[in-house]
């Protein structure tokens, strides 16, 4: 049974982690079900990628790009709720908490009235204070963005060694926030999901809103004691399933509105 769902989300890490030694997130990824040929949104940019993680729609539906998760917050009477929203809906009183770096997720994408707990700060400051709430809280839904290895992918080039040196920085915090997770005794009942939202590098080095499967396959794993173990997964993977699997790992109904879907096989 799944209390809480962790997702982990690594900006403009691609599928990069498979060429890069990343014992934390193998762990989590090839222990569960995984695939490294995921798809994200289209234009590949945080905005639209991001959105479509939340919101379960691709990003023409949602219509959210940097500049309007900049500037508005995510509008209340959308059809398409993101799966904070649902979670709230379905129950009140639980905790939501949302660690983005990326300031722009936790005010244009996540909806005002879920109340989530939303810290926007670097990701080595960042990693402390979630590590402190998983400490001190439960929550059912919490997720957490680290944004320095699309920084690097931008100032040194994607798959440069400063790129490849800062994943495996951002691999030592998900082995941190794992035993964070195991220490508040949350392991055994709560999925664990761990993505990119897009890549980098595909026809500019250090770019990524083109086309290019470079900047448009993503890995995407999850595990959880309800999930398969050691799974490949074959069908399609969109990035904008996450939302359907945090839905169905709590029980709760996929709306829909959303074209997300639980891909097959992932769960026992
Ligand atoms: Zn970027």
């Amino acid at each position: 049974m799944i209390k809480r769902v962790f997702v982990i989300g690594l900006d403009g890490a691609g599928n990069a982690i498979k060429d890069v030694e990343t014992p934390n997130i193998d762990l989590i990824i090839k222990e569960g079900a995984y695939t490294y040929e995921g798809d994200t949104a289209r234009p590949p940019i945080s905005g639209e990628c991001w959105g479509s993680l939340f919101h379960g729609v691709p990003a023409h539906k949602h219509l959210l790009n940097n500049d309007v998760v900049k500037k508005n917050p995510y509008p209340e009477d959308s059809v398409y709720p993101s799966f904070m929203k649902l979670v709230r809906q379905e129950w009140e009183d639980c905790s939501l908490a949302a660690f983005s770096c990326w300031g722009p997720i936790n005010r244009g994408i996540i909806e005002e009235s879920t109340n989530c707990y939303c810290i926007s700060k670097p990701d080595k400051d960042l990693i402390h204070e979630i590590i402190d709430y998983i400490g001190k809280n439960d929550p059912r839904v919490l997720f957490v963005q680290f944004d320095d290895i699309d920084d690097k992918g931008h100032t040194y080039g994607y798959r440069s060694k400063e790129y490849n040196d800062e994943i495996r920085l951002k691999d030592n915090y998900v082995g941190m926030l794992i035993d964070a997770i195991k220490k508040a005794d949350m392991f055994e009942d709560s999925l664990i999901i761990v993505t990119a939202d897009h890549g980098g590098g595909g026809t500019d080095i250090k770019s990524h809103s083109s086309d290019h499967p470079l900047n448009t396959k993503i890995f995407w794993g999850c595990y959880g004691p309800t999930v398969n173990r050691g799974f490949n997964i074959e069908e399609e993977v969109n990035i904008m399933d996450t939302a359907a699997v945090v839905a169905y790992a709590l029980g709760l109904d996929i709306p829909d509105e959303w074209d997300a879907k639980v891909p097959g096989g992932i769960f026992r």
